[in-house]
């Protein structure tokens, strides 16, 4: 069986506890990076466990060793480095594997940036759209511009180098709705945890810290 085992995006105690009782049980660990997964079993107090790595660009052999155990009856937990597993993050290969080779799976689902940063948005969530990370060159520049006519809250990611800039992009781009509200995530959970509430027009004049990891929410006009 696979269990698909979601981790804290940086507050140890969001841990939920079938995740904890999973790492303890499960044969081994499928996960992005063996030393964050290990870090992980090690701040939990878990003892050592077998960790198998798996990326979204690990070749096939990878995929069908993993389905391989899985079919003969291990219980293997995929987790990613933080959150949920397949949210901008590696597994997607292998959970969509599962049916076809018909493997037992469970979900243990836990935090996600994205929605703790919907939460935390004040911003109205009955509808919104989640972008993953912005595209860095093939279709930026037309993806912005489609958010003028988007009536639902938007939802990306975006790495710290790049924060400066995509703000800049996003106030050009929607610049005929200055007053349009943008909610601006930083650290979540962690100690330094920031929201800030903002407006488009006043994107290109935030000065961003050098550190830390981000999540953007747009509300409607
Ligand atoms: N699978 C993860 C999830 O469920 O949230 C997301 C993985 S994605 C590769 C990592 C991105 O999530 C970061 O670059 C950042 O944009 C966002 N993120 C992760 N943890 C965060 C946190 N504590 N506060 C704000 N953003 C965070």
């Amino acid at each position: 069986m696979l269990s698909i085992v979601s981790t804290p995006i940086g507050n140890l105690g969001d841990l939920t506890l079938r995740a904890l009782k999973t790492l303890k049980e499960c044969d081994a660990i499928v996960c992005e990076d063996t030393r964050v997964t290990g870090k992980l079993l090690h701040m939990l107090d878990l003892p050592k466990k077998e960790l198998i790595s798996f990326h979204s660009y690990s070749d096939k052999k990878k995929l069908t060793h993993i389905l391989e155990r899985l079919e003969s009856g291990e219980h293997l937990a995929l987790v990613s480095d933080a959150g949920t597993p397949c949210i901008s993050d590696p597994g997607y290969q292998l959970v969509s594997q599962l049916s076809v080779n018909h493997c037992p799976f469970s979900i243990v689902p836990g935090p996600s940036a994205f929605l703790a940063a919907l939460s935390a948005s004040g911003l109205p969530i009955n509808q919104f759209i989640y972008l993953g990370f912005l595209p860095l060159k093939k279709g930026r520049k037309t993806l912005l511009e489609s958010l003028k006519e988007e009536k639902r809250t938007i939802v990306f990611y975006e790495s710290v180098h790049r924060m400066k800039k995509t703000m800049s992009e996003l106030a050009d781009a929607l610049r005929e709705q200055p007053h349009r509200p943008v909610v601006i995530c930083r650290e979540l959970t962690k100690m330094h945890e920031e929201v800030l509430r903002t407006t488009i027009t006043e994107l290109p004049h935030i000065t961003f810290t050098q550190k830390g990891e981000f999540v953007v929410v747009i509300g409607a006009m």
